[in-house]
């Protein structure tokens, strides 16, 4: 199986798995791009898996299906261009001969799933999460709770340490600009802020980023670790009175940090 990024907009990817012969992509926000990938490599698109309704994610599903017949396959409480086969939590999908499981993420919308797809034949995990898990960041609470958003990405770390994170933007650079504002003093921060910037310089994408590497720089996942909350506190002039407080000030200040 091979994992490819196409870039669409201006910082969306539009992960595409494919086995030579038949692919599936996640999240099209266009058409038009993916289409000219399957004739260039000479795929069959057999499969859209969508995570949340936002249109950067969803613009391109009628076109494509339309174009290729592929089954589409969304999530059971959004409202998306129909025919949909809408999955939801602990639910299982077929695709290209693999078994991927539906995890439920809501915070970023209402109804936002993650695919998951275990670790086979020597390749890693790979996890298809939309706007929920960012590399550095994570996603804006539009339609959930900080109580839901910290429980679903509570969720996504508690995955396998390898497995390969493929988010939908690329925002990872301004999301260490703010982990390092966070946390100045976190040495895998440091190094991994060094390293993107190579990538970002060379207009290589900074992902897929890993679970492990995560739980190390991404303040989202870190956000109960003491200099964090000390942070936070520093920050608001408040002691957070728990974790969800906590994690619900952090991103309250990301969406104001410039
Ligand atoms: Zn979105
Ligand atoms: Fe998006």
């Amino acid at each position: 199986m091979v994992l490819h990024p196409l870039p669409a907009f201006a910082d969306n990817y539009i992960w595409c798995l494919h086995n030579g012969e038949e692919a599936l992509v996640v999240d099209p926000g266009e058409d038009r791009g993916v289409l000219d990938w399957l004739g260039r490599e000479g795929l069959s698109l057999r499969t859209i898996l969508i995570t949340h309704h936002h249109p950067d994610h969803t613009a391109g599903v009628a076109a494509l299906r339309e174009a290729t017949g592929a089954e589409v396959i969304g999530p059971a409480r959004e409202v998306l261009p129909e025919p949909v086969r809408r999955v939801a939590g602990g639910d299982r999908v077929q695709a290209l001969g693999q078994d991927f499981e539906v995890i439920d993420v809501p915070g970023h919308t209402a109804g936002h799933i993650a695919y998951f797809l275990p670790a086979s034949a020597g390749a890693p995990p790979l996890l298809f999460c939309g706007d929920t898990l960012f590399s550095g960041g994570c996603g804006r609470l539009f339609e959930g709770t900080p109580h839901q958003m910290l429980a679903s990405l509570r969720r996504l770390a508690s995955l396998p340490d390898d497995t390969q994170v493929c988010c939908t933007h690329e925002y990872t650079l301004a999301n260490l600009a703010f982990a390092r504002a966070v946390e100045p003093d976190n040495p895998d921060l440091a190094e991994y802020l060094v390293h993107c910037r190579e990538l970002r310089e060379r207009n290589f994408p900074t992902l897929p980023s890993s679970i492990g590497l995560e739980k190390r720089v991404n303040p989202f996942l870190r956000s109960a670790e003491p200099a964090i909350v000390r942070a936070v506190a520093g920050h608001t002039g408040v002691e957070p009175a728990d974790p969800v407080a906590a994690f619900a000030a952090l991103r309250e200040w990301k969406n104001v940090y410039r």
